[in-house]
């Protein structure tokens, strides 16, 4: 089966459907090799994953394997990595992606995202913390950390740089940043039918911006920082109705429905059989109605949210000090 791709502001393609990598810091590392590899083998393209996620070296050893066995070349692969908020200040941007580069063993990568739109005080810590466990942010403005991230892209390091976990307003101070080179190519935020994010994907698209959807299965309650609460996507009702109805499962289904609104959808699974499975998304369709229908199971619900405040990987508290920080810097949501 042959995946479709989206053209890109800049001229590239990105398969419409990618595999996810990240995963609950108790499992193996070296389960993300097998994944890439498996994956490959079965026809993806696209591999989605961040400085952050600390398994850039095992995705770079099994593209390499892909590639020294014949199935891919480099140029059939697309890669994409994020600068974490460590790495916000201009002149660490570059050393940070040369750093991806080199745990990969590639001499670039098909995406450089702006992780969150939140500066985090430079350092060997992922999550810098003052003496009461409080996170400490730094002052650098995400406008320059884009410049430093269009350098990137004329140095050859990304082909396409974009950014993640930005809202309307946050992606609007980019679009009217005076002298602007790139814009960003996509932005990639959590979406699924619960969180179908229908207004900022009429703005993307009004922007020629792609808008890529993580958690589009619902992500996994085991993260650390996925609400436990939440009801499980793959178990809703109506998606099982309609999923039953095309005889499919419900995570295809989901993975469906992000395609035919033109979302770039990413599926983690590190099973085979599952990961075969997400692929199988492009020989059926869902009707008009069936669009219409999963469109109403939105209720703007996040699983990533700030479940345990004292968490170090509270993401979601990296993503509720996006606000303060803009308003401190005198840009107010
Ligand atoms: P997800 O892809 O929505 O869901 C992953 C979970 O679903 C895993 O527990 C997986 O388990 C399970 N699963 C996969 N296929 C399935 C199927 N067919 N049936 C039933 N269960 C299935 O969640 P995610 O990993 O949170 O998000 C996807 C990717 O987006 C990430 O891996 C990462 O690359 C990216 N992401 C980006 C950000 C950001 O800030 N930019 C944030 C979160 C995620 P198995 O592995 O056991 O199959």
């Amino acid at each position: 089966m042959k995946l479709c791709s989206v053209k890109l502001n800049d001229g590239f393609l990105m398969p419409m459907l990618g595999l996810g990598t990240s995963a609950p810091s108790k499992v193996a590392k070296s389960d993300v090799e097998e994944a890439v590899m498996k994956a490959i083998d079965v026809g993806y393209r696209h591999f989605d994953s961040a400085y952050f996620y600390l398994n850039e070296e095992e995705i770079g050893r099994a593209i390499w394997k892909k590639i020294a066995d014949g199935s891919v070349k480099r140029e059939d692969i697309f890669y994409t990595s994020k600068l974490w908020g460590t790495f916000f200040r201009p002149e660490l941007v570059l050393t940070s992606l040369e750093t991806s580069l080199r745990k990969l063993q590639l001499s670039y990568v098909d995406l450089y995202l702006i992780h969150f739109p939140v500066p985090l005080k430079p350092g060997e810590e992922l999550f810098p913390k003052d003496r009461n466990g409080e996170l400490i942010f730094d002052t650098v403005d995400f406008c320059t950390t884009w410049e430093a991230m269009e350098r990137c892209k004329d140095a050859g390091l990304a082909k396409s740089i974009g950014v993640s976990n930005f809202n309307r307003k946050q992606l609007e101070r980019i679009l009217n940043k005076p002298g602007l080179k790139y814009k960003p190519v996509c932005n990639q935020v959590e979406c699924h039918p619960y969180l179908n994010q229908s207004k900022l994907l009429e703005f993307c698209k009004s922007q020629d911006i792609v808008l890529t959807a993580y958690a589009a299965l619902g992500s996994n309650s085991g993260k650390e920082w996925v609400s436990k609460n939440n009801p499980v996507l793959l178990e809703d009702p109506v998606l099982n109705a309609i999923a039953a109805r095309h005889r499919r499962t419900p995570a295809q289904v989901a993975l469906r429905y992000q395609l035919q609104r033109g979302v770039v959808a990413l599926a983690k699974s590190f099973n085979p059989k599952r990961i075969q499975e997400n692929f199988q998304v492009l020989d059926f369709q869902l009707t008009p109605e069936d669009m219409d229908t999963l469109d109403g199971l939105n209720r703007n619900m996040r699983y990533f949210v700030d479940t345990v405040p004292a968490d170090p990987l509270a993401l979601g508290a990296l993503m509720s000090c996006a606000q303060t920080l803009l308003a401190l810097q005198g840009h107010p949501m």
